[in-house]
């Protein structure tokens, strides 16, 4: 069976052969996790489109631009979502009508529902997405182009599929690929097969975009267009901004939407510019992981939602380590490199998604893993989700996702490796609840870091290695200041045995309670049940 990223590339093949012998009246733009006007490479080419277009006709029947964002009650739902990324994204989309106002651009909102119950719902969405978008061409028998980027998760580019299959005369659909620095598929071994291995994957990565540099200037080139000028010569007031989002939806916004980072690129582009003014990405090896510390970029948000592309975050990188990506010439650990990694990171995960799309159906990547007889004790997995295991570090990471919807990477590893490995919980019910929780809950890097953490996924740890949860603390939490912060019970606790173990049964304060279990004992459990499925 083909791969669904293959469908799509067949599929974006034809639709260019496509030439309209109907004039087209309307431009349009749909915008999904692509929330931003800079580097956006279906947008620019919509853009393209436009002025070819417009040179044909000029005044105020010249073909217009519009913007289309929607929104799938149902696709948020079955994708598990979280709030914070829900009330980020809406601020996103709202900020980026604003910023579309000022080049005369309309930003259209328009809600799907499901309207037929014995009609496939993807058909249904293709439909009905294409009826909004001849809908917008001002006459009856005019065209519309449409753009849009490709969407990675499996469910996406099937739906990319049968939208490009509905092309017609009078409606032209066309993918591209964006979300990614290098396109999936573009690096293969010297056998010509696809890498499951990170390492030589970023060799070729960084090989890559050497070899595809267009100028000098840049590690990779962008795709900006001209926004000094408007793009349409009218603003239309197109009336359709207003849009009504049901109450079981309204639910999923967070309590408190102040601590939601500001969503707009401009905002975007300050933090990644903070981040190496204030030198956090010139000591990013070195801080990283103290969980007290907010030593990272916090870009993700930022990339998840599209509201800054990783071409942009890595061309920034390039400039700051002397136009280079991997200096030979230096000797010691480069932090500015290896942050250009951890962005890679998401470009591998996102490939290993594309070529084993099983991974976005719920299914491990090493298929032996499938066999794990998982102890899934609902009362220890409840724990976990509240924080409230005894272990101090992991409950305090916990408490922080609940409270803010974004955790490190260090606390991401240490808590899956606690949930996988010492409850023996099964990764997927981690990988749910991460989901449901984080601001820039990604499907691909979500389930690469859930796969590595817990040994069943790509190029993962090897099964016995598994995190000391008093280690870890003592390493990355020496002092205990995270803890005391994110667990009030333990606030005026100094013995840093209680803050790195948790308390026995004798020292039982504030309501604070033991470990849920024996980190020695789980980690020999943990052993034999990798062992026996391995
Ligand atoms: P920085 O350290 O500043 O890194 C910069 C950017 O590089 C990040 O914004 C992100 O886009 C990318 N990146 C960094 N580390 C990784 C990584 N290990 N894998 C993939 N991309 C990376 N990342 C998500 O974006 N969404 C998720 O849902 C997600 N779930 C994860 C679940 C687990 C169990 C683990 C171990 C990791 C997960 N990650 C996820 C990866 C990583 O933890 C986050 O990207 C990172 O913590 C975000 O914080 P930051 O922007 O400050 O990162």
């Amino acid at each position: 069976r083909p791969k669904p990223i293959d469908l799509l590339n067949q599929g974006i093949e034809k639709s260019q052969k496509v030439d309209s012998k109907v004039g087209i009246d309307t431009v349009v733009h749909w915008f999904r996790s692509d929330l931003r006007i800079s580097d956006n490479v279906g947008l620019f080419h919509a853009v393209k489109k436009l002025q070819e277009q417009q040179k044909k006709s000029s005044g105020h029947d010249a073909p217009r631009l519009v913007a289309l964002y929607t929104i799938n009650e149902h696709d948020f739902r079955a994708h598990l979502d979280s709030g914070w990324k829900l009330q980020f994204a809406l601020d996103a989309v709202n900020s980026l009508k604003n910023e579309l106002r000022k080049l005369n651009v309309a930003l259209v909102v328009r809600v799907f529902e499901t309207k037929d119950p014995l009609l496939s719902r993807s058909l249904q969405y293709a439909k009905w997405f294409k009826d909004q978008c001849v809908g917008l061409a001002r006459n009856a028998n005019d065209a519309v182009f449409v753009t849009a980027n490709a969407q990675y998760e499996t469910d996406e580019l099937y739906r990319d599929v049968k939208i490009l299959g509905l092309n017609d005369s009078q409606f032209h659909f066309q993918v591209h690929h964006d979300q990614c620095t290098v396109i999936p598929g573009a690096l293969t071994s010297g056998k010509g097969t696809q890498y499951t291995v990170f390492t030589p994957w970023y060799k070729k990565w960084v090989e890559y975009l050497k070899t595809h540099q267009k100028s000098g200037k840049d590690a990779v080139a962008t795709f900006s267009f001209d926004t000094s000028k408007p793009i349409n010569v009218d603003l239309e007031e197109l009336e359709s901004y207003d849009y009504t989002l049901s109450d079981e939806f309204l639910s999923y916004l967070p309590n408190q939407p102040l601590d939601v980072p500001e969503a707009t690129e401009k905002q975007a582009h300050e933090v990644l510019r903070q981040f190496f003014h204030t030198k956090k990405a010139h000591e990013y090896n070195e801080k990283k992981d103290f969980v007290a510390l907010s030593s990272t970029s916090r870009l993700s948000c930022y990339i998840t939602s599209g509201v800054i592309s990783t071409r942009a975050v890595v061309n920034y990188c390039y400039h700051e380590n002397g136009n280079s990506l991997m200096r030979k010439d230096i000797k010691q650990n480069n932090s500015v490199e290896n942050f250009a990694k951890e962005v890679a990171w998401r470009d591998f995960y996102k490939h290993i998604m594309c070529n084993w799309p099983y991974i976005s159906m719920d299914l491990a990547f090493k298929f032996e893993t499938m066999d794990i007889k998982w102890e899934n004790d609902t009362e220890k997995f409840h724990k976990w989700c509240s924080g409230e295991t005894g272990l101090p570090i992991v409950d305090a990471i916990m408490r922080k996702l609940l409270h803010t919807g974004y955790i490190s990477n260090r606390c991401r590893m240490i808590t899956a490796s606690f949930l996988s490995k010492n409850l023996l919980v099964d990764w997927r019910w981690g990988e749910r609840w991460f989901r449901k929780h984080l601001i820039d809950a990604d499907l691909a890097s979500n389930s690469g870091g859930w796969g590595f953490s817990s040994s069943t996924g790509v190029d993962c740890q090897p099964y016995f290695r598994i995190f000391n949860m008093k280690l870890q603390s003592e390493k990355y939490d020496p002092k205990g200041v995270f803890i005391k912060e994110w667990i009030p019970e333990l606030k005026d606790v100094d013995n840093l045995k209680i803050l790195r173990e948790g308390i026995s049964n004798a020292q039982m304060a504030n309501g604070y309670s033991q470990p849920i279990v024996d980190l020695k004992e789980s980690r020999e459990r943990a052993l034999e049940a990798f062992r026996e499925a391995m």
